[in-house]
């Protein structure tokens, strides 16, 4: 039995995750759900999974359910919480499932603890990739990803040698936004920006997937992951999403993994590494399908991706500058205060004017993740 902590058990990866563990009740059991604020939808996943402890961010909600679930189990709150959660409670695999900076400093604890990182939580890398990994070596602890590009990248260098890996092929559906003009992004509303082709997934992940930031937080998310060079990081347009990356071998050889674009399949892979387990998902149908289309990025169109490889190759606080200006630029553009086309804008400001820090220590990532939001919360 694998003990599991979900750190955000209301989102999308961690409603997916708690639908792979129903399958397998002999294998898992819940230590620990944490929320930011959905009280509502926590309590119903209280009844039929039995953590011993929850944990809601917002403190005043998390009272709320305190009183209301009166004994069910242990209840923490606020951003103390989780990290108590994450350091102190009996657990095998960390699930890293909330959006955002803020699943950073949990994440940070449960890698010191040495424990199984199932990470979604792609920020985490972005943020404080040399940090991370470098904590992850010194404590042994293991990070699997879950986000499908990743998860697939995972899985086709299984086996492999890493330095016979000539290069690692990142596939991008395009978003809904694949076929619209450059100009024409300045007008799209936030009803189409929403409106994901292919996954189904939280509104901050959409909206980075029509500006294509997704795919650049996924480029350095991947530099972290497989200790590969930048140059060596290549993003292909497939807007099927059925192959989910792709790794090129030195004698030119290229393996993929494909499947239907569901995340439960990642999470599943995560939860059983390094064993498979049998399901009752669909199954693809190549016949059915019929074709698979391939085509290079437009980076002049999607100016997001071009600032990712620019963090990139910049480093230092540069991919934490950009990832804090992309979260408000993104919340701005939700609640109606920008334009579509503004986001790469203020990033590529925030990326100019803010200073950046070679290696940083955790203090300065976060420093510099506040000295990023408070710059542009006052752009107007
Ligand atoms: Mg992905």
């Amino acid at each position: 039995m694998k003990k599991v902590l979900i750190l955000g058990s209301t989102g999308s990866i961690g409603i997916n995750t708690l639908n792979v563990i129903r399958n397998f009740p002999e294998d898992f059991e819940i230590t620990a759900l944490t929320v930011n604020t959905k009280i509502g939808l926590l309590e119903p996943q209280i009844h039929e999974f039995h953590p011993g402890t929850v944990v809601v961010k917002d403190e005043k909600l998390g009272m709320e359910l305190k009183a209301r679930i009166a004994g069910e189990c242990n209840v923490l709150v606020g951003e103390q919480g989780l990290i108590d959660a994450a350091a102190n409670l009996d657990y095998d695999i960390f699930v890293g499932a909330m959006v955002g900076f803020c699943g950073l400093a949990p994440t940070l604890e449960a890698i010191k603890r040495g424990k199984i990182i199932a990470l979604a939580n792609k920020e985490t890398l972005v943020v404080a990739g040399e940090l991370v990994t470098k904590l992850c070596r010194q404590y042994n602890a293991k990070l699997l990803p879950i986000d499908s590009e990743h998860s697939a990248i995972f899985q086709c260098l299984e086996g492999e040698k890493k330095d016979q890996v000539e290069k690692i092929i990142l596939t991008a559906s395009g978003g809904p936004f694949l076929n619209k003009t450059k100009s024409s992004l300045a007008n799209v509303t936030v009803q189409e920006a929403l409106n994901h082709p292919n996954w189904k997934m939280g509104a901050k992940i959409t909206i980075d997937s029509a500006s294509m930031m997704n795919k650049g937080l996924e480029i350095i998310e991947a530099y972290w992951l497989f200790g590969v060079k930048q140059e060596e990081i290549e993003v292909v347009i497939h807007p099927q999403s059925i192959i989910h990356s792709m790794v090129q071998y030195i004698d030119g050889s290229v393996k993929a993994q494909l499947g239907l674009p569901d995340m439960k399949l990642p999470i599943q892979y995560a939860l059983t590494y390094p064993d498979r387990q049998a399901n009752q998902f669909p199954r693809l149908d190549f016949a059915e399908i019929g074709n698979l289309t391939f085509f290079r990025p437009d980076f002049e169109k999607f100016e997001c991706l071009m600032l990712a490889y620019n963090a990139l190759t910049i480093g230092g606080t540069a991919p934490c500058i950009m990832n804090a200006a992309n979260e408000i630029a993104v919340h701005k553009f939700l609640n109606g205060e920008i334009r579509f086309s503004h986001i790469p804008h203020i990033i590529s400001t925030a990326m100019e004017k803010i200073e950046n820090h070679k290696s940083p220590d955790i203090d300065a990532i976060f420093e510099c993740d506040k000295e990023t939001r408070e710059f542009v919360m006052a752009l107007s």
